[in-house]
């Protein structure tokens, strides 16, 4: 589905991203450890583009995208991305964030991409809130119309940057059941997480990031219980 090779990425001196490989198979969740400042965000945003890697190639469904020769906004239709701020539209109601962007970039009919809009919130659990302003969710609820407003578009892979770490403790838990049935569906993600317990129980890879490289990658349950590096077992120590 998405595959990473010799990624390298810099801000100035700094060398953020070094040699990271990486390939994602379809209707896989991959879980995404590290420090802070390991470059586990800059990873992700080179994945979606939102970053220009500086070298290395970045392969979508077998083609290797470049900004020279593809229309980047249509690749990242297929690449839905959820963040740890929401990021909503906060003077449109949750319908209208959600069936915006079907409108607005794939041109579908108001009235379809409603309807479809009000399958997705029903299935994140807001069938009761079509109609509210973002104003008046809770956190959780804020992140789980963000989830749906990048579904709407049909994604092919979902990448999430620490979608829970804004909120509120007893609001984590609603948001990570979200993802996990997303999980369960068979959708193909990509989750950068301090949830260890999520990325133990609900990846199936979880890959450990340290300065800019990939340090260790294994079977979730295999790299928490197991872990094979010494830097893996350090920050493991530190955090469970
Ligand atoms: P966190 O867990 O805190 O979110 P992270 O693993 O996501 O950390 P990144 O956000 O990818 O880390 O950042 C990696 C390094 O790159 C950090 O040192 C950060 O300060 C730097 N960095 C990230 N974005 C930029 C930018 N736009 N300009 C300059 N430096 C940046
Ligand atoms: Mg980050």
């Amino acid at each position: 589905m998405i595959r990473v090779e010799k990624l390298n990425k810099s801000f100035g001196d700094l060398h953020v991203l070094k040699d990271v490989d990486l390939e994602v198979n379809e209707n896989e969740v991959v879980c995404l450890i590290g420090a802070s400042g390991s470059g586990k965000s800059t990873l992700l945003r080179c994945l979606n583009f939102l970053e220009v890697k500086d070298n290395g190639k970045v392969i979508f469904a077998g083609d290797q995208i470049e900004l020279k020769t593809h229309n980047i906004n249509q690749v990242r239709q297929k690449v839905g991305m959820v963040f740890q701020h929401f990021n909503l539209f906060p003077h449109k109601t949750v319908l209208q964030n959600v069936a915006e962007a079907p409108i607005m970039v794939k041109k579908i009919e108001r009235k379809k991409a409603e309807e479809e809009g009000k399958r997705l919130l029903d299935k994140v659990g807001l069938g009761d809130k079509y109609h509210v302003y973002p104003g008046k969710l809770s956190g959780g609820q804020k992140q789980r119309v963000a989830i749906a407003r990048a579904l709407a578009m049909k994604p092919e892979i979902m990448l999430f940057d620490e979608p829970t770490s804004a909120l509120d403790p007893e609001l984590v838990g609603e948001v990570l059941e979200t993802m996990k049935q997303l999980a369960k569906e068979g959708m193909t993600m990509i989750v950068v997480t301090h949830e260890m317990g999520f990325a133990r129980e609900v990846a199936d890879r979880t890959i450990y990031m340290h300065d800019g490289r990939i340090v260790e990658t294994g079977n979730s349950k295999e790299l928490f219980d197991n872990p094979k590096e010494k830097r893996t077992q350090e920050f493991l120590s530190k955090v469970l």
